[in-house]
């Protein structure tokens, strides 16, 4: 096997048993090639990113730091040229004011749609925050409090598109169709660009000016290609999820049609001032850097999510995807049917973490779920999901949603330690391990 007793012996002094040590290890040998199919992903990414931003002539400049209005901020301008060019799109807006992904998307929506339009989604029920960005659960300040209508067509039973149910779906009133690529908290496969590409031409085939905007949480650079390539005419996603690299603070973004863009910068800021304002607030720099970073991290982060479901595959615990599916994003769920090992799993990422590893999560109720959540994170940056962390809600069937590591030997690890904690409390099988 390919490592060393030194190697072992830092595991030991971290609680990782001599089996579950083993165990992964085999799995992680079998699984070279498919790493190696990653590394070029990131490769080719990596050359993305430099180009775009030799490309804008990023600067040392652009990591100054401005306050007030932020008028004329060369480095928020720059970044956001980055972003365009980066992912082809014609313009962005890449903010920190923009609070977390929920609030992108919000943004996005709010922005772009008016009084009397009607929001689709075709890929079924969206993330469980946009239930009340939308009004599916009443909640104050919603779309539907303004009269802006939702409709849904659901995935078939296999996960393919109802191609007649969303033609069904479309009249004259249909602004905004939103396409969700990761699968969030549900149990659906996540979308590949190509398949974005097939749903967003249907659409515009049968009504060529609906707006096509895709959620693209957790999304990027897992893919050599992003969703403007493939027809969106907008992408909206979280700084401290992919982009950011795990570096960036705070933040969201939308990138895409000008016009879409143009729309949410008058409505993040003001009619009459849009993307002139926005002071930056010394986040420049970890915003360009964390993007320099991503295709890296997000490397990283793949690699657990497949070591991971090879390690729960093998256990006999349901996995999605399994352990050999093409991968469009960097989550990973493994279902435990017991919310015991669901809590161990958790513990065991926890205790696996650089920050707050001696603390235990417990669920709680969270604003925007509608049940208790069990959060495993010890984040450099509150909530950042590119780090690693897994959640769920604690009800049936004890799905836990497992995704990031800024390195792969961090998520490594991380697994090694949940699968040590469902070990030593006896809630796996033995005979599989050993
Ligand atoms: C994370 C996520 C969101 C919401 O982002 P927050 O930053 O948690 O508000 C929306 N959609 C998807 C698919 C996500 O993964």
């Amino acid at each position: 096997m390919n490592y060393s007793e030194q190697l072992w012996k830092q595991y030991k002094s971290l609680g990782i048993s001599r089996e579950v040590f083993e165990f992964g290890s085999r799995i992680e040998d079998e699984l070279k090639p498919r790493f190696e199919e990653f590394d070029r992903t990131e490769e080719y990414n990596q050359l993305k990113v430099l180009r775009a931003m030799q490309k804008c002539r990023v600067s040392a400049e652009c990591f100054h730091s401005s306050n007030g209005y932020g008028y004329n901020d060369l480095g928020r301008e720059t970044l956001e040229a980055v972003y365009a060019e980066c992912f082809h799109g014609e313009d962005a807006l890449v903010r920190p004011q923009i609070t977390c992904g929920t609030h992108a998307l919000s943004l996005a929506l709010f922005s772009n749609l008016r009084p009397g339009d009607e929001l689709l989604s075709p890929v079924g029920k969206p993330y469980d925050t946009l239930e009340e960005v939308i009004g599916i659960r009443p909640s104050k300040g919603s779309l539907a409090e303004y009269g802006i209508s939702y409709r849904q067509a659901d995935l078939k039973k296999d996960g393919s598109f109802d191609w007649e149910g969303i033609k069904h779906a479309i009249h004259e009133k249909t602004k905004l169709v939103t396409i969700q690529r990761s699968k969030g908290y549900a149990a659906r496969p996540t979308l590949s660009v190509e398949r974005i590409g097939e749903l967003i031409a249907f659409i515009k085939k049968i009504k060529p000016d609906i707006i096509c905007m895709v959620d693209n949480c957790y999304g990027e650079f897992v893919e050599e290609r992003e969703p403007l390539e493939a027809g969106a005419d907008l992408i909206v996603g979280s700084l401290i999820k992919n982009p950011g690299g795990g570096l960036a603070p705070v933040g969201g973004y939308l990138a895409g049609k000008k016009e879409c863009v143009e729309q949410a910068a008058y409505r993040l800021t003001s009619p009459g001032l849009g993307k002139e304002v926005g002071a930056s607030l010394g986040v420049m720099q970890p915003f360009y850097q964390g993007l320099f970073l991503a295709p890296a991290v997000v490397n990283g982060a793949l690699k657990g999510a497949v070591f991971a479901a090879n390690v729960y595959e093998r256990l006999g615990f349901g996995v999605l995807p399994n352990g050999t599916e093409s991968r469009h994003d960097i989550i990973q769920s493994v279902t435990f049917q017991n919310p015991d090992a669901m809590k161990a799993f958790c513990k065991g990422i926890q205790a696996a973490a650089p920050v707050d590893s001696y603390v235990s999560p417990e669920p709680w109720a969270m604003p925007g779920y509608d049940s208790d959540v069990i959060m495993a994170a010890g984040a450099f940056v509150q909530g950042s999901s590119i780090e690693l962390s897994a959640d769920g809600p604690l009800k049936p069937p004890y799905s836990v949603f497992f995704q990031g590591g800024l390195t792969w030997s961090h998520a490594k690890f991380g697994i090694f330690m949940s699968l040590q904690k469902l070990y030593e409390q006896k809630l796996v099988n033995r005979d599989l391990i050993c």
